[in-house]
């Protein structure tokens, strides 16, 4: 049989701390799977340098030439994790039959890349990498992240529960992946609409080796804000509902104020209606505001800019490179002698 050729994209924003250590780790595993005849030999690893402020792209440079696996691909700047990750697939689906996403941290255990090839060659178009217990996450990160889950799910969008970005897909998958052009595009809820046979694989998730996380409590509540707005509108249904019910309590109220001032003690309180004012334009603001972020969307979406833009591609074209020694330290220098050698 045909052995299928990889490719492991990892998306790296800022992230020269761990790099070496990423590269060390990816690279035996590549050579132990061509060894063992797991995957073909012109399989790769690709780094998508997602505009980082730090030597990132220097290091992936440096990798480069010294490693025939490892590939790079530089945008132009910081577009996010997601936008990171669909610039990294696009660029390599034609010449790979399976593509492997994993973040830059390691956290997840590449030795169950091995376990996704082989459910690939069962036939699985998309294998979901999904982690057995948030044990190794901060007690507030897994709180969170399974309050997400939860609300997601209620508010009827699937998500394979604990299934982060790591993944495997087949290129079919990604072609079809290619077609939903939505700008919003959260992976874990777009990747289960594609269908095909699926499946997961189970492992451990450790901890971060080095540097930080770059998903700031701020960036994740956006993330999760947007993975809920871009998929359901049950959040626009809500507010209706909830405008739908003030108005009849408040036509209640008004029958029972005309019964009071007509009946009873017309000393009508203060406190109920500065209560309702508040009450009501705290609700119509909440309303605007959630339409207007629904609007917000539709603005993005019309617009249709380009989600990423490469600077670089060093996966098709090394020659694309920078060539004055003034850039990346002079390694494109280097690089060219070694291209003329070749
Ligand atoms: N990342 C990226 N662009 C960004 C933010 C993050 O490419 O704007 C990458 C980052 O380098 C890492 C992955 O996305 O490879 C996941 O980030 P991180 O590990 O910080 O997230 P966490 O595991 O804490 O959720
Ligand atoms: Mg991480």
């Amino acid at each position: 049989m045909k052995k299928p050729v990889l490719t492991i994209v990892v998306p790296c924003y800022n992230e020269e701390d761990i790099l070496p250590y990423t590269f060390s780790e990816l690279k035996s595993l590549m050579d132990e799977m061509v060894k063992e005849e797991i995957v073909a030999a012109d399989s790769r690893i690709l780094f998508v340098d997602d505009g980082s402020k730090d030597r990132t792209w220097n290091y992936i440079y440096k990798e480069m030439l010294k490693n025939e696996y490892i590939k790079g691909l530089k945008l132009s700047r910081n577009v996010g994790h997601q936008n990171a990750l669909l610039a990294g697939l696009f660029t390599v689906k034609v010449k790979s039959d399976c593509i492997v996403t994993i973040d830059a941290d390691l956290q997840d255990d590449i030795n169950v890349i091995k376990d996704f090839l082989e459910r690939y060659n069962e036939g699985y178009e998309i294998v979901y990498g999904v982690r057995k217990s948030r044990s190794s996450d901060t007690f507030f990160k897994r709180t969170t992240a399974q309050g997400f889950y939860k609300m997601m799910k209620s508010m009827g969008v699937e998500l394979v529960y604990n299934h982060a970005d790591f993944r495997l897909m087949s290129r079919r998958a990604v072609m079809e992946l290619e077609r939903f052009e939505e700008m919003n595009l959260f992976l874990r809820g777009i990747v289960p609409l594609i269908g095909f046979k699926s499946t997961s694989v189970y492992y451990d998730r450790k901890e971060r080796l080095a540097g930080v996380t770059k998903y700031p409590i701020r960036k994740m509540l956006s993330f999760a804000f947007d993975g809920i707005t871009s998929f359901s509108i049950k959040p626009i249904r809500f507010v209706l509902f909830i405008g739908c019910f003030s108005f009849f309590t408040s036509l209640l109220f008004a029958l029972y104020f005309f019964l009071l001032k007509f009946f009873g003690n017309t000393e009508l309180g203060w406190t109920s209606i500065i209560t309702s004012i508040w009450l009501i334009g705290g609700l119509q603001l909440i309303a605007v505001g959630l339409v207007g972020e629904y609007i917000g969307k539709i603005y993005k979406e019309v617009k249709r800019r380009p989600k990423y833009i490469v600077e670089f591609d060093a996966y098709h074209s090394p020659l694309t490179l920078p060539i004055k020694e003034s850039d990346s330290e002079g390694y494109a220098k280097d690089y060219r002698k070694i291209l003329k050698s070749n």
